[in-house]
């Protein structure tokens, strides 16, 4: 409609430019053949060709002004409503992004969902822990220098390789590690996306051919934090509470860790503080520094939460508390800020024992 009353507009302008050119060039030859007075009246035409052109420009600029600000404002609902239709997108791994040819397993593909309302343009990498076919035999790099690894665990510290994604343990009641993962990662998935974020699910169902490798650097390339859920193959008999693995002293100055551990062990502490809002016990100070592949390889805010153990008793109640745990911690991160504050703090031995594994 709009369109219409614009192009009407600059129809008039242009009509009042050809007008007043005519006036004036006909004023003008007039005033070649004879004198003075046909010079006054050509000035007085011209004056007014210079009025009527001056009106329909600024009629014109205002009306593009509107249409501008119109055409924005559709813009944006368009993307909103295309972003409600819009079908989950496969994201694959780029082999011209850092760290990516470190990754041997990576012929699957994360799927990308998008808010429908309220969008934040912010996007949680949700890593469902475990869950590759072959990962167990298969063996990475722990760290991109090809430095050793600095804690013990399934792999010993001193290793140079580690599991390419290790198969998880087993619940108490059978179920595996991967598929009581996948149960949370589905519930803050959904969580997330009521609330205005994007979801990338490295792991959207039971399998996904990618390594840690290729779940970390995926996520430093399209996501804004990655947080890797897991239960802890700890051994106990009773659920000890969550925790997360914070950064070991000794890769902290080992590129890219040395430029991003703060902002890991920042949303880590988000992350155990939302859980204990929403009423999850935490365990210890609720964090074990553990030297992961996941966070030696990642560039962005990156966790791995230990939601439970074996023994945790994983009911669609407790699946939902785990998820608006994890979305209180999310929503105290501050995505929009750069790193935040200096100096460690908080710093633990690592003499905690844990079975996770890489
Ligand atoms: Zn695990």
């Amino acid at each position: 409609m709009y369109r219409v009353g614009k192009s009407v507009i600059a129809g008039l302008m242009a009509g009042g430019l050809f007008l007043a050119g005519s006036l004036a060039a006909a004023a003008a030859g007039s005033g070649n053949m004879v004198n003075g007075t046909a010079a006054g009246a050509a000035d007085i035409v011209q004056e007014t060709a210079v009025f009527m052109r001056d009106e329909a420009e600024d009629m014109a600029k205002a009306a593009a002004a509107e249409a501008e600000a119109k055409a924005a404002a559709e813009e944006e609902a368009a993307a909103a409503a295309a972003a409600a239709e819009a079908e989950p997108e496969e994201i694959r791994l780029d082999e011209s992004w850092e760290f990516a040819d470190f990754s041997k397993i990576h012929d699957g593909a994360a799927v990308l969902y998008k808010a429908p309302a309220n969008r934040k343009n912010i996007t949680i990498g949700v890593n469902a822990g475990h869950g590759t076919q072959g990962g167990n035999s298969v063996k990475t790099y722990c760290h991109p220098d090809q430095s050793a690894k600095t804690t013990g665990g399934s792999t010993s510290a001193g290793s140079i390789e580690a599991t390419a994604v290790s198969s998880g343990m087993t619940m108490h009641d059978g179920t595996p590690e991967h598929a009581a993962t996948l149960d949370v990662a589905r519930a803050l998935r959904d969580l997330l996306l009521e609330n205005g974020y994007d979801v990338l699910m490295v792991r959207d169902g039971e399998d996904v051919q990618l390594d840690n490798i290729a779940r970390t650097v995926i996520c430093n390339n399209t996501a804004d934090c990655h947080i890797a859920i897991h239960f802890d193959g700890d051994g106990l008999s009773y659920d000890k509470g969550a925790f997360y693995i914070s950064v070991p002293d000794g890769i902290k100055n080992m590129y890219p860790v040395s430029d991003n551990w703060q902002a890991c062990d920042e949303l880590g502490e988000n992350l155990t503080e939302g859980l204990a809002s929403a009423g999850v016990d935490i365990y210890g100070n609720g964090s074990m520094q553990i030297d992961l592949t996941q966070t030696s390889y990642s560039t962005i805010p990156s966790v791995d939460i230990e939601l439970g153990n074996a023994a945790t008793n994983l009911t669609d109640e407790r699946i939902e508390q785990y998820a608006e745990g994890l979305l209180k911690g999310i929503e105290e991160y501050p995505f929009e800020e750069s790193l935040p504050q200096q100096g460690a703090e908080d710093m633990q031995q690592g003499s905690e024992q844990s079975s996770e594994q890489d």
